[in-house]
């Protein structure tokens, strides 16, 4: 595989969007309200309740965390809830939160009832954790004023809120911080019908004429992602005008066959870290680190990205000695099963 056809793929299938006009793209084609939310059923009906029951005592919401992979509808619900509960939104991240005066600034400033959507919130500074366990508590935070001996702490009441906190890393979050938020979302991953719903949403957001085997076969190729499927329609979408034909199967598969979609939907990252399973370690077990050191990426990007969805599909299975390929891996890749007996994901 060429080098360009790998940076195509690592852009197409990258979970996360990176510029203003993806940003605006996804803006466009967002869900706003938890009726037009496609799938994840059991955490809507779950959020629903928590919603109308707040509306009734006529309270903020409880605090909730989202958590799941990339591009599952994080933000997303995050912007519903505060549609569905009629509530202004403030957005912000872990990272723009490096200090406790950071998140002081924002928690004196929110305004009664507001939802507090705090993206990647395990990225947050330790210092402003503890902030935020006060403020979530009794709405109320403690401002350091001074250093050293003659250091004071000013109270100071906040406005009630709600927070939404967003984690692809849930684990990570200290209990604390965890116990805080009055019920805890795990999104999944899509399965096809659901994808499917997403992509016709979608096309008819986008004015595309889209026939059902098309939608079928993008939704097989999308990592179980509306963020990958919106975006490989996108893809589909320009190459049907461009070559002047109807966005059918033929299209869908010239159109993900040039970005280098596999069948599976697998994407550059998640290719590596097969091959280098499969080849170097023959099938493993091995360590999350060495793994990530071997292709060069951060073990968390390889623990919350690329991991849950190799799992999901079963080309790898977790065990306490390390990360194992199974039985259908060696087979996806076209390889002779080597070291240790291969596992299956249906003997797990
Ligand atoms: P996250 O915050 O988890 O990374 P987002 O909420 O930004 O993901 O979702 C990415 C895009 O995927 C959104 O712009 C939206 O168009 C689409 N999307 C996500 N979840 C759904 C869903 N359940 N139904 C329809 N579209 C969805």
């Amino acid at each position: 595989m060429s080098a360009v056809n790998d940076d195509a793929a690592e852009n197409i299938l990258r979970p996360v969007p990176e510029s203003e006009a993806e940003l605006a793209f996804e803006g466009a084609l967002r869900p706003q309200s938890l009726g037009e939310f496609v799938g994840q059923t059991k955490v809507r009906g779950q959020l629903e309740l928590l919603l109308q029951a707040a509306a009734i005592q006529n309270r903020t919401p409880d605090h909730i965390l989202l958590a799941g992979p990339p591009g599952l509808g994080k933000t997303t619900l995050a912007m519903i809830i505060a549609y569905e509960s009629g509530r202004p939104l403030r957005m912000s991240s872990g990272p723009a939160i490096q200090h406790a005066g950071d998140l002081a600034a924002l928690l004196s400033s929110i305004t009664p009832g507001e939802v507090l959507f705090i993206d990647e919130i395990h990225r947050m500074a330790r210092s402003a954790e503890e902030m935020l366990y006060l403020a979530m508590e009794d709405f109320r935070i403690d401002i350091m004023v001074g250093k050293g001996a003659g250091a004071t702490s000013i109270p100071l009441e906040l406005s009630p809120f709600t927070l939404v906190g967003a984690t692809t890393r849930s684990g990570l979050l200290p209990n604390p911080l965890r116990d805080r938020f009055g019920f805890t979302a795990h999104l999944e991953f899509y399965d096809d019908s659901e994808l499917e719903q997403v992509l016709r949403r979608a096309a008819v957001l986008l004015g595309l004429t889209i026939d059902k085997r098309a939608l079928a076969e993008i939704a097989g190729r999308c990592r179980g992602t509306p963020r990958i499927a919106n975006r490989l329609l996108r893809r589909v979408r320009d190459y049907a005008l461009v070559h002047g034909t109807d966005a059918s199967l033929p299209a869908v598969n010239a159109a993900l066959d040039l970005y280098d979609v596999d069948a599976l939907g697998l994407d550059r990252l998640d290719k590596a870290v097969m091959q280098i399973l499969l080849t170097r370690f023959d099938g493993g077990p091995v360590g999350l680190n060495t793994l990530a050191v071997s292709v060069g990426e951060e073990p968390e990007t390889i623990e919350s990205v690329v991991e849950p969805f190799l799992v999901r599909i079963g080309l790898i299975t977790r065990t306490p000695r390390g990360r194992v390929a199974t039985r259908e891996a060696w087979e996806h890749f076209g390889l002779a099963p080597r070291g240790q007996e291969a596992l299956s994901g249906n003997d797990l």
